[in-house]
């Protein structure tokens, strides 16, 4: 079992789009196991997305990810990265493939609904930046 961090972005939270979203990710078989609204101030957003840091999309993209509030998840499934990557679709809304997440629901290149974790490795950091032992559970069956 692996498990991803998705954020859906301040976009889809403030268009009303956050329950649909979660719903497909559930709906494809991932697991839910953390959860929870807040609103990223400008430098955790810059450290969030520090990979990006000389890109010339940095400021625009930390500004927009601390302008409202994000609803972020903790999902587990088999191959749950890239399985989730291939559900949100590319970057760009208008490249993504129909029926994607992105595709769906995200509005542009920077405005694009939702973030998931690209590789083990960036999980492994990302998930503890938003996510702290007590606020993740284990998998149970409901009796
Ligand atoms: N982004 C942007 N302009 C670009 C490329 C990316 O505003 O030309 C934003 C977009 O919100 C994207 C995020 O920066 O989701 C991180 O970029 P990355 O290339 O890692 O895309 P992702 O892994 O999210 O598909
Ligand atoms: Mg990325």
């Amino acid at each position: 079992m692996e498990k991803t961090l998705v954020i859906v972005k301040p976009d889809a939270v403030c268009r009303g789009y956050s329950g649909k979203i979660l719903g497909v990710l559930e709906e494809n078989g991932l697991k839910l196991r953390a959860l929870k609204m807040l609103q990223l101030d400008k430098q955790q957003a810059q450290e969030f997305y520090k990979v990006h840091k000389e890109r010339y999309f940095y400021d625009s993209l930390t500004s927009y990810m601390s302008s409202g509030p994000v609803v972020a998840a903790l999902l587990e499934g088999d191959e749950a990265i890239n399985r989730v990557r291939r559900l949100l679709g590319a970057t760009d809304p208008k490249e993504a493939k129909p029926d994607t997440i992105r595709a769906r629901f995200g509005q542009n290149r920077e405005q694009n609904a939702i973030h998931g974790s690209d590789s083990p490795e960036s999980a492994a950091i990302e998930i503890p930046f938003l996510f702290n032992e007590l606020e993740i559970t284990d998998h149970q069956k409901a009796t």
